[in-house]
């Protein structure tokens, strides 16, 4: 069996009955015409096979909401089905630059983002400093999740 049915149980592809509930609710296909939608991933997932989606950019503009499982009658647990996508993506080499450059960020300073101004703008709104990452913690999830095995900088 390929890895990434042991994450997502391929029998509920087959419970989808094509409402587009979930399209309709996705956060990701509303801002971006390069997503790839649930109901759409779905689809490719039945007629290609996971093969036929890993290698698509719009893989990654999910952000793993799960909204469209809340809003799908079948249950079906769509943002599981995108996670488990992206690892076989990812275990083929298949990460877009900006990812990358984004998870390296975390995996180095506990953060997505360059944080350098935003104390100042807290404190103008009387707002605490932001909490500091613990690096330690952030390298034993990393480890654990076989993250660097995958992913290289
Ligand atoms: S989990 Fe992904 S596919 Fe589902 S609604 Fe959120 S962004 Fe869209
Ligand atoms: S909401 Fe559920 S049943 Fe409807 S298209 Fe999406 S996955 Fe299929």
């Amino acid at each position: 069996m390929p890895k990434i049915w042991r994450f997502f149980d391929k029998a509920d592809l087959f419970e989808c009955y094509q409402c587009a509930r979930c399209t309709g609710s996705c956060p990701a296909v509303i801002v971006s015409d390069k997503a790839i939608g649930p109901r759409e991933m779905l689809v490719r997932c039945l007629d290609l096979g996971h093969k036929g989606v890993v290698e698509d950019e719009g893989l990654w503009y999910c952000t793993t909401c799960h909204v469209c499982e809340d809003r799908c009658p079948q249950k079906i647990p769509i943002g599981d089905l995108m996670v488990a996508l992206r690892n076989a993506a990812a275990r083929r080499d298949n990460v877009p630059a900006n990812v990358v450059r984004a998870l390296e960020m975390i995996t180095k300073t506990g953060r997505a983002a360059i944080t350098h101004q935003v104390n100042a703008m807290r404190a103008e709104y009387g707002l605490d400093p932001l909490v500091e990452p613990d690096l330690e913690e952030i390298d034993q999830i990393v480890e654990r999740a076989g993250f660097k095995d995958v992913i290289r900088f």
